[in-house]
């Protein structure tokens, strides 16, 4: 017998305060829906806060929207801030934001690795750093959205899936650190979701062979890896649920 027995999945989370990176679209989106939906309060973070304020209505629970470039270290710690100073405690990052953009090496335009290095990998980080302290006080947890990518990269992915290794590098050595002070870092490494991620590929044959994927099979939906996250965030306290693969079951590599 756990302690989520029998237990509504409206209240799995009530009382618990968690922020959410990159909820604008795709699986923050869902996330962020499915933690409210299962009691939490939520702080919702992105850049484009138009779409943050039609999730508030979306939402059935009490949600913040803060807006937030992850890879700007000094609005990370803001909406920190603000969620701690809104809700009056953390106990639950969501590291959700992440950026591909998918190209071959040689040739590249060194602007797109950069940013999805300062997005993927620094600002995952940044969300670590400030959260932490807050993450310390209530026992809290770290969801890292990582990445199949995270255990194989492929032709074409050679940034985004080192963006996605250096995560699994920093996440590993986060869990050392605090797991004995009662924090619990979950990684989540999702295959081929439908969302709007591939919609940033500037080269237009890794742009078509994304659309041949997503075409070949059917793709996870952003709320099957939304499950995910509750049921790992909802488990007993003792209970640490480190990593969860989620694969379209179509999805051979
Ligand atoms: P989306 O493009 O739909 O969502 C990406 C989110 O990240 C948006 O909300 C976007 O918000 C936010 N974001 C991007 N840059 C920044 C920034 N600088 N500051 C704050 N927020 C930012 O894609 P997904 O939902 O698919 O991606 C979510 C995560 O899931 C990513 O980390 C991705 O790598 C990972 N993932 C996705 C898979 C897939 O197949 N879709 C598979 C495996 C992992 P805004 O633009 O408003 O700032």
């Amino acid at each position: 017998m756990n302690s989520t027995d029998s237990v509504e999945p409206r209240h799995l989370l009530e009382g618990k305060v968690v922020l959410v990176t990159g909820a604008s679209s795709g699986i923050g989106r869902e996330v962020a829906l499915a933690l409210s939906g299962a009691g939490a309060r939520v702080a919702i973070g992105a850049r484009r806060i138009d779409r943050l304020a039609a999730l508030v209505d979306d939402a059935p629970g009490d949600v913040l929207p803060l807006q937030l470039d992850v890879t700007d270290s000094a609005s990370v710690q803001r909406a920190v801030t603000e969620t701690v100073a809104h809700f009056g405690r953390l106990d639950a990052l969501v590291n959700n934001a992440g950026l591909m953009q998918s190209g071959l090496i040689l040739g590249a335009d060194v602007r797109e690795w950069q940013r999805m290095i300062d997005t993927n990998l620094l600002g995952s980080m940044y969300a670590v750093h400030a959260a932490l302290p807050h993450l310390l006080d209530t026992r809290g947890a770290v969801v890292q959205v990582s990445s199949t990518a995270a255990r194989s990269a492929s032709l074409g992915s050679g940034v985004y899936a080192a963006t996605k290794f250096g995560i699994s590098a920093f996440s590993e050595s986060l869990r050392q650190e605090v797991t004995r002070r009662g924090v619990r870092v979950i990684v989540i490494q999702p295959g081929f979701v439908d969302t709007e991620l591939t919609s940033h590929i500037t080269d237009p044959t890794m742009q078509a062979a994304a659309a041949d994927i997503a075409a070949s099979m059917r793709t996870l939906r952003p709320e099957d890896i939304a499950e995910a996250i509750v049921y790992a965030l909802s488990q007993p306290d003792h209970v640490s649920v480190n990593e969860i693969l989620v694969r379209p079951t179509d999805q051979v590599q």
